[in-house]
């Protein structure tokens, strides 16, 4: 087992991975920019190194400056957490090089389903369904328009090299092509420096249901059931649950074997996440994997009974996966509770916290880096706290996640738990009748 693991992050995750390393007896090395030297990661590590400034390229996203950091304290594995460097080939490669473990998968395993249209190949070669599409790179918008002749209107143009919901654009007409290609381009030009652009058929109405998978060093992939990622504004989730309230037995069968088929065509190492879109027919699509942990692993978490970080750490240390696929015993639910003002488009609220009392109580868990007289800083991902509830119920769960944002209190920025509150009484939402279109027409004012 390691004996020291420097964590790669900031913010909530960093303190979570902490939290484990804690529990496990492993010694923990907090890296941090100079923008968070009050942050609770850098508190409760073992030791703590500041890396840089508070821009992200010159701090934690800076491989050199990471790699010194471990060579100073010693550190012998480095947790990436989620962001960042989390999904970055070279990085791992660079630890590989080391001779510093990499809690994550192989640098060829990022780098195959990194690039969305090789990952899309890669599950049509293992027989898993993928969205229909383009099938590779559009060259121009000639090209572009005849192919979507072809998959049939409405289509979605999407950047190869994507994440958060960014260098995406759906046509529903060709008239509409050309403007959403040029935006579509300059998105992903100036997000990813990778104006790639692919083109899928665009599902309407669908669900997003993704698969948690964990998978060995001895080719072992079981899959933890999944969560329903549907509640999303701008492609990006807000809220996520287990079970999902469209699954049925057989759904979730026939999911979960085509996610361990994904983890088991590339013989997967670590957690990982394969994320699809289900039709109201209950056809299920691959869209993408994920190949590190997700913001959102703390709902699988509370359903199985089941600590993530440390099956993590025990795979890179080289143990093999003990029994099968996981089934949820109980419901739980994510909110995100972000930065952003729900009153003026989300729109990002850093600044001082005046008070802070976190909800409490059974089955109410909380994962945050914040408190009461920490400045957010607005250099970063705006999500200061993720409120998890569990119970034996769906309708049980919503109850106590009504109670527990009710008792949340965070004066100075404002937050998005006023839109929970008001998600949580949607009649619709709560007869569990919802897509990711969901939000679109949402009246988000208080
Ligand atoms: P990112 O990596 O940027 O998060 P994803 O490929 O995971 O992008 O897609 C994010 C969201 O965009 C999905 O959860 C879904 O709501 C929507 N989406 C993506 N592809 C399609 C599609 N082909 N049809 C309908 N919606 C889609």
């Amino acid at each position: 087992m390691f004996n020291k693991i420097l964590i790669a992050n900031r913010g909530e995750i960093a303190l979570r991975i902490i939290r484990t390393c804690r529990e496990m007896g492993i010694k923990t090395v907090a890296v941090y920019s100079t923008a968070d030297r009050e942050s609770l990661h850098v508190r409760f590590a073992d030791e703590a190194v500041c890396i840089g400034p508070p821009q992200s390229s010159e701090s934690y996203l800076s491989i050199p400056r990471i790699m010194a950091a471990v060579e100073i304290t010693n550190a012998d594995a480095v947790h990436p957490g989620y962001g960042f460097l989390a999904e970055n080939a070279d990085f791992a490669e660079v630890c590989l090089e080391y001779g510093i473990k990499f809690i994550g998968p192989t640098p060829e395993q990022i780098r195959k389903m990194g690039d969305k249209i090789t990952a899309k190949e890669t599950m049509i070669a293992a027989q898993v369904p993928v969205v229909p599409g383009s099938g590779g790179l559009l060259q121009d918008v000639p090209a572009g328009k005849k192919q979507a002749k072809e998959v049939g209107y409405p289509i979605i143009l999407k950047a190869t090299a994507g994440g958060g919901g960014k260098g995406m654009r759906i046509v529903w007409k060709e008239e509409d092509f050309e403007s959403a290609w040029n935006t579509a381009r300059m998105e992903a030009k100036a997000s990813f420096s990778n104006d790639g652009i692919y083109m899928e058929k665009y599902i309407e109405e669908p669900r997003h249901i993704e698969f948690q998978i964990v998978g060995d060093q001895y080719g072992k992939v079981i899959h933890l059931s999944e969560r329903d990622c549907s509640i999303q504004r701008r492609h990006q989730k807000l809220v996520e649950e287990c079970p999902s309230p469209f699954m049925t037995d057989e759904l979730r069968e026939k999911m979960g074997n085509a996610a361990v088929k994904a983890g088991e065509a590339i013989k997967y190492e670590g957690v990982g996440t394969i994320e699809f879109l289900v039709d109201k027919y209950r056809n299920f699509y691959f869209m993408e994997m994920n190949t590190r942990i997700q913001v959102e692993h703390p709902v699988t978490e509370e359903v199985i009974d089941f600590d993530l970080i440390k099956e993590q750490i025990k795979i890179a240390a080289g143990e093999p996966i003990t029994g099968g696929n996981r089934y949820p015993q109980m419901h739980a639910m994510e909110c995100r509770i972000n930065a952003e003002d729900p009153n003026f488009d989300f729109r990002p609220s850093p600044g001082k916290i005046t008070s802070f009392h976190s909800s409490k109580g059974h089955g109410v868990r909380v994962d945050t880096h914040v408190y009461a007289g920490y400045t957010i800083p607005p250099y970063y991902d705006s999500m200061i706290a993720k409120l998890i509830c569990r119970a034996r119920t769906r309708e049980e769960c919503i109850r106590k996640m009504e109670r527990a944002l009710d008792e949340f209190i965070i004066e100075g920025p404002k937050t998005t738990v006023s839109f929970h509150q008001k998600l949580m009484k949607d009649e619709n939402f709560r007869k569990g009748d919802f897509n990711t279109s969901f939000l679109n027409d949402f009246n988000f004012k208080d």
